[in-house]
């Protein structure tokens, strides 16, 4: 079995592994120390964001059953994309073409904030009225689909070897759950920290109802983008543990915080 083939058939195991081992790490920091008070209940929050997470994988599977390692996988055999043409050393590669595939993450995030259309799908993450692990985890379905379309497109571009794209996802599925994070660290440990990776502080700003606000600290990963493109915003205007959460619009639990106006909220306006 050559390791194509291993990545292929442990690509779902090996997610999934991160992805349950990190998320019951972060569920125990933010127990043990965390950083704000939830205003609503965590069960109803959680049982509501972790149905749309399943709702998504279970769509997402059944759409593209092969997703992005298939994608590359594709590209490779027809020799798609700047990598594929080239004899670059693995390693070197496989750096590039993260950091890259990250970029084309942060444009991604910038594109939904400013295309009005695509806004009232990512508004489904936003309208979370608390921030903790599981916000990180909730989009709505179609942003999902349209992420998905876009990855597809940018592999098929950049032609990036299969570790790279699952290096990628995996690194991405920790840093969304840990940078959603209620949970503290000390401010002199996080100035350090956000200089290599976007940290809790630093996309919690990204959550404030003020407008300004929520469209600065794009990042997902790494926390450079922010910087070279003039987005970055240190603090929240009130201190981490005063701000506001959310959308100015969308202040009614009901539509922001359970499933059903979660999936209708791209199609009605904003509930009293
Ligand atoms: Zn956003
Ligand atoms: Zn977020």
């Amino acid at each position: 079995m050559n390791l194509s083939d291993w990545i292929l058939a442990n690509e779902l195991a090996v997610r999934l592994g991160f992805f349950f081992g990190v998320f019951i790490l972060m569920a125990l920091w933010e127990i043990l120390l965390p950083r704000r008070r939830l205003s609503i209940a965590k069960a109803t929050r959680w049982l509501s964001n972790m149905t749309l997470v399943v709702l998504n994988s279970l769509v997402l599977r059944l759409l593209f059953p092969v997703a992005a390692v298939g994608a590359a996988i594709y590209a490779e055999e027809k020799a798609w994309g700047l990598f594929n043409q080239f004899d670059i050393p693995d390693l070197l590669s496989v750096v590039i073409c993260v950091v890259v595939l990250d970029l084309a993450i942060y444009l991604q995030h910038l594109m939904v904030h400013h295309v009005p259309v695509f806004w009232r799908l990512h508004r489904v993450h936003h309208a979370d009225l608390d921030y903790d692990l599981t916000t990180g985890t909730r989009f709505h379905t179609l942003e999902m689909i349209l992420s998905m379309l876009i990855k597809f497109a940018v592999i098929a571009l950049l032609g990036p070897p299969l570790v790279a794209v699952v290096i990628f996802e995996v690194v991405l599925n920790i840093t969304a759950m840990f940078n959603h994070g209620n949970v503290y660290i000390a401010e002199k440990i996080d100035r350090v920290l956000r200089l290599f990776v976007v940290t809790p502080d630093m996309h919690r700003v990204h959550h404030s109802v003020h407008p300004a606000l929520t469209h600065s600290n794009f990042g997902f990963s790494l926390p450079w983008w922010d910087r070279l493109f003039g987005t970055y915003r240190a603090q929240p205007l009130e201190g981490h543990t005063e701000m506001q959460i959310g959308l100015p619009d969308y202040r009614n639990p009901q539509q922001a915080n359970r499933l059903d106006g979660m999936l209708m909220m791209p199609f009605k306006s904003p509930q009293a």
